[in-house]
């Protein structure tokens, strides 16, 4: 292990940044951080993940293997994750070793929609009205109150519209109950929105923060598919939407990343609807189109450096490439202006995200 510069308490070049999860936020986040002189040493479960292959080094096991986990806390200066949903006795285990960020407490938040919006709204910043269901009694009383439609979701590892159902004007609630498949649900009202945006907003271990601009997210199937940045929405609602951001980076006494979804209502409203403390999907654009890259801005971040310029030099849309969809990537090669990502992985699943591409356009001149 690399000392630390105490007066900074910066990591200095040479230093082992740990990660958690082997995917492709942990293989783009090593490559930035390989830039930055920092070697990666990547622990996840898989053989081979995407994260694997670009790390220097990598313990593949599992999250509760508590002899390998003291071993990788070792071998480590900082622990950071690319996935929110880290077991709780992992994080509280490595960090009594070693500093963990961002903090367990971004952790417990992001991990449970419940205590994500009750705290979402503990910062007096908006959600849609939700109520907690624990049994299809509760969700008849909770669609009783709320109205149609609503969407029923999981509380706890639910993601891509996993452990999702729309409770439309004549869906059955006791089959909605068993297709949620959990024991703890949320109920959500329905917002009807004109888009969804969000905001990656990066805190320092000085306290610093610096948002991204907001951008805006189309889905397909309940999976992102296409981000454009900067999203099409007014001034004072980009800049709403960037001022809730760093409200609640502030509020999680965040060091790292926060990704933060939201609807802009048909009523003009911004409401939160999901917090992610990792890199995101929807910051992908930023490797080609900004000064610091997602990626270089949260290691930047968990390594205790100062924050990156995040200078925008070009409009981008960024598009995932899907299952087969990463069979076009000679013809994405050949394209001027566009940027390919891909992401190593064997077989093009169905709905498997493999890699990506940036378009970038002149500024202001995003289509849309
Ligand atoms: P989530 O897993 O919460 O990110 O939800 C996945 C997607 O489902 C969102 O990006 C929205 O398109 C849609 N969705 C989720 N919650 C709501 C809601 N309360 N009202 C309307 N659409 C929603």
């Amino acid at each position: 292990m690399a000392e630390h510069a105490a007066q900074t308490r910066a990591l200095v070049p040479g230093s082992t940044i740990g990660m958690l999860g082997g995917g492709q936020l942990g293989r783009m986040s090593a490559l930035a951080a390989a830039n930055l002189g920092y070697r990666v040493h990547v622990f996840c479960p898989e053989q081979d993940g995407p994260a694997q292959q670009v790390c220097a080094t990598a313990t593949v096991a599992a999250y509760e293997d508590e002899a390998a986990l003291a071993r990788f806390a070792d071998a480590v200066d900082v622990v950071t994750y690319e996935f929110e949903n880290v077991p709780d006795a992992t994080a509280r285990f490595l960090a009594a070793r070693r500093p963990v960020r961002p903090g367990p407490e971004a952790l417990r938040v992001a991990q449970d929609r419940i205590v994500e919006k009750d705290f979402i709204n503990s910062c007096g910043v908006a959600t849609a009205p939700y109520r907690c269901v624990d049994s299809p009694a509760e969700l008849e009383a909770a669609v009783a109150a709320l109205g149609r439609p609503a969407v029923l979701k999981s509380t706890r590892l639910g993601y891509d519209g996993k452990g999702q159902v729309k409770i439309a004007p004549d869906t059955d609630l006791d089959k909605a109950w068993r297709l949620m498949g959990s024991a703890h649900g949320i109920l959500e009202g329905f917002v009807d929105f004109d888009c969804e945006i969000s905001v990656i907003v990066a805190r320092g271990i000085d306290g610093e923060i610096v948002p991204y601009p907001a951008v805006e997210n189309r889905h397909a199937n309940h999976i992102l598919d296409t981000t454009i940045a900067p999203a099409a929405i007014s001034r004072a609602q980009a800049s709403e939407a960037e001022g809730i951001a760093r409200a609640l980076a502030r509020a999680l006494d965040l060091v790292g990343l926060l990704a933060i979804e939201m609807f802009v209502a048909r009523s003009g409203a911004i409401l939160v609807n999901e917090l992610a403390p990792r890199p995101h999907n929807s910051g992908h654009w930023t490797m080609d189109a900004c000064r610091t890259s997602q990626f270089e801005q949260f290691i930047r971040a968990v390594a205790g450096l100062p924050l990156g310029s995040i200078e925008r030099h070009a409009d981008a849309v960024m598009k995932n490439l899907i299952g087969d969809e990463v069979h076009s990537w000679p013809a994405i090669l050949a394209e001027p202006g566009a940027k390919l990502h891909l992401y190593g992985k064997a077989e093009a699943r169905r709905g498997r995200k493999m890699g990506h591409v940036n378009r970038l356009y002149p500024l202001g001149g995003a289509p849309r």
